[in-house]
């Protein structure tokens, strides 16, 4: 245990899971009760963890906390929920049901505020929750921190949670990327990172964000009763407050309000790992007091792992577009957050050496960014004489000696055109929503039409006739037909679709809208140069030169020709207003609208607006079409403007956004 929490608080490299580290913790208490002769004094039940990030890397000064901060018990089911309530009943022989307050646990880090005469004088990091770190100079960068308060107070301490929206956390990611720096592995590692710098200006920079939870000031200046009361109070005073906590009347109305959040948690834009109950009675909380690490009035519940356990079938090597040989975990088929997952990416082969994994281990799968599931660690190795797994020296779809490429951990295939795997992965990426969007044209035709060397580069495809489709395995003229209208009404893409469709390295959906908006004209965007591509707000040098290499190569202006031969001509960028009209706007879509989401994404972003998957206080509108549900359901309780497709496109006619 106490190296897990050495990894976990000083390294921030922890090595097993929270849920087996907080089985591991209840085994460990359990031990200590059975035989409190062997309990150690410095056993982890006995203090609250820090983390050394902040307060052990003597950045900055220590400051000893007037009133200590405890960590939080915790359970992972409901019967243990259950247990809690009623035992608090019977210890205290409460012939009533004590009201509870519910609120979402945000994944960050723990501070205190100190505001003396109404003023922010001081804030300090939890630490062990006897000495923290004082962190005043960034947390004052923090727009939802108040530097003075809305009404007058001698003194109060208000705490809450740092925490970065899960938006700017993959917007600062993909700076960090674009620029060659580290990536953070979570919002809370991003926040923290952001929170222990040494010059506020870059904490400003990160868009890190507080939600207050705990506020105590003298009662002889103010009387509140309860949590629901303080809670109210941090709001009038000034505080951000989350919108979604509940007071409920008894345990199994905090229990539906957890199974609630825990199917809705996903859509919102930043990280929560369960709820916290709290009795919200202050005189029933002082009654039943802290064990020596945690309240007894209160306990979170978290939300099942989304971690589970499955075994590696077998490993897999793909070849992507780009000529990466990557490695792929075949599992045996697990759900986990929603859907049933049954390949796990490694990421490449020193990843396989560093999880020391192999066929027939089991291990621990999450979804990275809840969409690609990867594999985390090995929790049992398979106990079979099996073979170690060594990486191909071949490519597994062409057979040519794969080639290792200066700075980079993957192997790579150099035979680009003539290997069958390239070939499809670049015409399926050319083939999908996101990019030419031509319907219908699945991996299996791609397959197909490659097998059987009918198309060997997206140019390829725009000169099948009817004819060839039928060559392929169970397609009838009717479908032939509609293949082949699907491959010429895909010919006048908008210019920021083609750019995407290029593939060219680092440069995704975001990056080729902006490229579109700035050059124009595919003509002008083949004549850039690096300056005039590095002048782009969000385009590094990484990026820059990417693009420049993709339009110096002799093949892909080849191809390029081809294309323009073929009659396949993106729109021009000029027709289409860059204008500011939803300038400093968030929007939020949701149900079925007329056309596919990415076409309503375009449209905003190319009128200075921005999109967002979650509906909060900050979101400008909501897009709703048909069968919208829960965004629209929440946008309606915080009481933001929802428009349908009509009132959107006379926005966009009238270039007046107050419509009604
Ligand atoms: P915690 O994060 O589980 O809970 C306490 C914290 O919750 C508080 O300090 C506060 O920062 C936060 N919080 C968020 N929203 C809140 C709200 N609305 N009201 C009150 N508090 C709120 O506890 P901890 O002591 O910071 O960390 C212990 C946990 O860390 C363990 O349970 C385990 O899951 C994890 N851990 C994992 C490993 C590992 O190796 N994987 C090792 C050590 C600890």
């Amino acid at each position: 245990m106490t190296k897990y929490s050495r990894e976990y608080y000083e390294l921030d490299a922890p090595t097993v899971s929270d849920i087996e580290y907080d089985r591991l913790y209840k085994e460990l208490e359990f031990l200590e009760q059975a035989y409190p002769q062997y309990k150690l004094t410095n056993s982890p039940t006995n203090k609250v963890g820090s983390r050394s990030d902040i307060s052990y890397d003597r950045k900055f000064s220590s400051y000893k906390h007037k009133e200590r901060l405890y960590s939080l018990d915790n359970t992972y089911s409901y019967d243990d929920l259950k247990l809690w309530y009623e035992r608090i009943k019977k210890n205290y022989s409460l012939d009533y049901d004590p009201e509870l307050v519910c609120e979402l646990k945000i994944d960050g880090l723990a501070i205190s505020l100190t505001y003396i005469n109404s003023k922010f004088v001081v804030g300090v990091t939890r630490g062990d929750g006897i000495v923290g770190e004082n962190i005043t100079a960034n947390l004052k960068t923090i727009k939802t921190i108040p530097s003075e308060l809305n009404q007058k107070i001698a003194e109060l301490e208000v705490r809450g949670e740092i925490f970065m929206p899960k938006s700017s956390f993959e917007k600062l990611n993909k700076y960090q990327l674009d620029n060659g720096l580290k990536l953070f592995a979570n919002p809370r590692n991003a926040a923290s990172g952001s929170l222990r710098q040494l010059d506020p200006e870059i904490t400003r920079s990160r868009d890190l964000a507080m939600f207050s939870y705990y506020g105590r000031v003298d009662s002889n200046e103010i009387d509140i009763k309860s949590h629901s009361e303080m809670l109210e109070f941090l709001k009038k005073l000034g505080f951000n407050v989350n919108p979604s906590y509940k007071v409920c009347k008894n345990i199994d109305d905090a229990i539906d309000y957890c199974k609630y959040w825990d199917t809705l948690r996903q859509d919102l834009d930043y990280a929560t790992d369960g709820v916290v109950i709290k009795i919200n009675n202050f005189m029933l909380q002082s009654e039943l007091g802290f064990t020596s690490r945690a309240p007894r009035w209160a306990t979170a519940l978290k939300f099942p792992p989304e971690e589970v356990s499955t075994i590696v079938n077998d490993i897999e090597v793909n070849v992507g577009r780009s000529g990466a040989v990557t490695p792929v975990a075949i599992l045996e088929p697990v759900f986990i957050s929603g859907s049933t997952v049954q390949r796990a990416t490694l990421h490449n082969f020193d990843e396989i050496k560093r999880l020391n994994i192999n066929i027939g281990d089991r291990v621990l799968i999450k979804k990275a960014a809840e969409i690609i599931p990867k594999v985390i660690c090995v929790t049992e190795h398979a106990r079979n004489d099996k073979i170690s797994f060594a990486p191909p020296q071949f490519c597994p779809s062409c057979g040519t000696k794969l080639i290792p490429v200066d700075g980079e951990v993957n192997l790579y295939c150099p035979n680009h055109l003539g290997c069958p795997e390239q070939v499809k992965a670049r015409l399926e990426y050319w083939v999908s929503k996101d990019c030419m969007d031509i319907d219908g044209l699945g991996d299996n035709i791609v397959s197909q039409l490659v097998d059987k060397g009918l198309v060997k580069t997206p140019a390829d495809l725009y000169k099948l006739n009817v004819d060839d489709f039928l060559k392929l395995d169970l397609i009838a003229e009717k479908s032939a037909q509609n293949l082949y209208n699907q491959i010429q009404t895909s010919k006048n893409p908008t210019l920021s679709r083609f750019i995407n469709s290029l593939g060219i390295r680092h440069v995704g959906k975001e990056t080729s809208i902006l490229l579109a908006e700035k050059f124009k004209t595919l003509d002008l965007l083949k004549m850039a140069t690096l300056e005039q591509i590095l002048e782009i707000d969000g385009i590094g040098d990484k990026i820059a030169y990417s693009i420049l290499d993709f339009f110096s190569n002799s093949f892909n202006n080849e191809i390029l020709k081809k294309l323009d031969l073929y009659g396949v001509k993106p729109t021009e960028n000029v027709s289409i207003s860059n204008s500011d009209l939803f300038k400093g706007l968030v929007f939020v879509l949701t149900g079925t609208l007329s056309d596919t989401r990415e076409k309503f994404e375009e449209l905003i972003k190319i009128n200075g607006g921005k999109t967002s998957s979650s509906v909060s206080k900050k979101t400008s509108f909501v897009l709703a079409g048909e069968n919208a549900g829960s965004k629209l359901t929440k946008a309606e309780a915080l009481g933001v403007k929802v428009i349908n497709e009509e009132m959107f496109n006379k926005m966009l006619s009238t270039g007046n956004v107050d419509i009604n």
